[in-house]
């Protein structure tokens, strides 16, 4: 290639990186703005943010799971960069005061002693769950937000239930270090499983679309063979449809990512997580424009067939997430929807509302079974299949960069924004 050519080449790739520079500065000032929003809610640093129970496919068989959500201090992804596009995980923790480690043992000696239960008292035993998930809004092995003294205390202590078979915890891949890995394993000889923000395999995707953060996949990598060097497994959380991108764009995105997760990264486990709507989330903001719909449920099933095809294989380990048949135990700290949590969402992904609850009913059984033919069983809805269809047609001719400055690069959707809550007649979305 000549001079020119190659010149021509360079001006082409600085003109790029400037267009997704200025979009990702568009996204990610949006979503500090949103998140400045947030309350500063005064949470008892000593109680547990959430205790839920639900069934979980373990080793071929139903089993009963707990979830334990730690009051915590928060994603530090979140507090520095705005964190990530669908996340609204900080709304449930205290903005200006810090959960230390004696704060974090006192809320898991009230799991260990049962005096976390709320309600009717009743007998209760970490033993009775063959799965425990410990979350804390954001990365258990990241020492800025929980320090790994508490992290050993937890496993330390979790070691004496032999009920116990699985242990699930959540961190961001750069936090997936030989240090903290071999803390948990000298004091915990369960299995344990780590969950990890993938999102997307897709940069642009990833990185405008769901503001992740991860510049280099080679950290998923590492994370990977880190955990499997300690004899851990390693699960991907893939989030279905990001902000500005379309219902059949996301399903192909989901299908593509998922796949690469098995294949490239060698994740043991994939969970699919749709886009549900949180407060002060990017997401929500563009919910509250008219410019975003969470996924249909149709999409899943096409999906879990689409990753299906790729791989080969029928069976693997995938998961819908979000849609568990749970139980909650503690959770009354809340003021969010329907006085449970902060972190809850106020949508969920859905179709419409006459087939909705035989999906979810669907998607819950395929919980438990990882068998794509429990969402075959679901007809389709002579009222929303044909619209699911239609809406999967719908395409954009605009690339990833190009929606985001029409989006968030002019501030004319403040006075749209108006017009929707007057013709909704809904002044609560103000
Ligand atoms: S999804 Fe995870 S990494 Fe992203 S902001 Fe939420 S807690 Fe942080
Ligand atoms: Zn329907």
């Amino acid at each position: 290639m000549g001079r020119n050519g190659s010149n021509m080449l360079e001006v082409k790739a600085e003109v790029a990186r400037r267009d997704f520079e200025s979009a990702a500065t568009l996204v990610e000032e949006k979503i500090k703005s949103l998140r400045a929003n947030t309350p500063n809610l005064p949470f008892e640093k000593t109680k547990l943010a959430e205790v839920e129970i639900n069934k979980f496919f373990y080793e071929g068989k139903t089993v009963d799971r707990i979830m334990i959500v730690l009051r915590s201090n928060g994603c530090q992804h979140y507090k520095t960069n705005g964190g990530c596009s669908m996340c609204a995980h900080l709304n449930g923790a205290p903005l200006t005061e810090k959960i230390t480690h004696k704060n974090y043992v006192e809320q898991w000696n009230s799991v260990l002693d049962g005096s976390f239960l709320e309600g009717e008292k009743r007998e209760f035993s970490l033993n009775d769950f063959p799965v425990v998930c410990v979350y804390n809004l954001g990365s258990l092995l990241n020492s800025e937000e929980i320090q790994e003294e508490t992290v050993k205390y937890i496993f330390g202590t979790l070691n004496a239930y032999k009920g116990v078979k699985k242990v699930i915890i959540e961190s961001r891949a750069e936090y997936v270090k030989d240090e903290i890995l071999a803390a948990i394993k000298e004091v915990y000889d369960g299995v344990v499983e780590v969950g990890i923000g993938v999102e997307s395999t897709n940069y642009l995707v990833r990185e405008l679309c769901h503001h992740k953060a991860i510049d280099d996949t080679v950290i998923l990598t590492e994370a990977v063979e880190t955990l499997h060097k300690y004899g851990m497994k390693a699960l991907a959380y893939v989030n279905f449809k990001p902000v500005f991108l379309t219902e059949n764009e996301a399903i192909l995105d989901a299908i593509k990512t998922s796949v690469e997760c098995f294949k490239k990264f060698h994740f043991d486990a994939v969970s699919i997580e749709p886009t549900s709507l949180q407060e002060n989330s990017l997401a929500n903001f563009m919910y509250e424009l008219g410019l975003y719909r969470v996924p249909r449920l149709w999409s899943l099933r096409d999906i879990i067939h689409g990753i299906y095809d790729h791989t080969g294989s029928l069976k693997l380990d995938i998961r819908l997430g979000g849609y568990f048949d749970e139980e909650v135990l503690s959770g009354s700290q809340g003021t969010g929807f329907t006085e449970r949590n902060e972190i809850f969402p106020h949508m969920t992904s859905s179709n419409c509302s006459h087939c909705t609850n035989e999906f979810v009913d669907a998607i819950k059984q395929f919980n438990m079974t990882y068998d794509v033919r429990d969402l075959d069983l679901v007809k389709p809805c002579k009222h929303c299949y044909s619209l699911w269809q239609e809406t999967k047609r719908i395409k954009d001719s605009r690339s990833i960069t190009e929606r985001i400055h029409d989006i968030l690069g002019k501030e004319w959707y403040s006075l749209w924004k108006l017009s929707v809550i007057f013709a909704n007649g809904n002044l609560n979305i103000l």
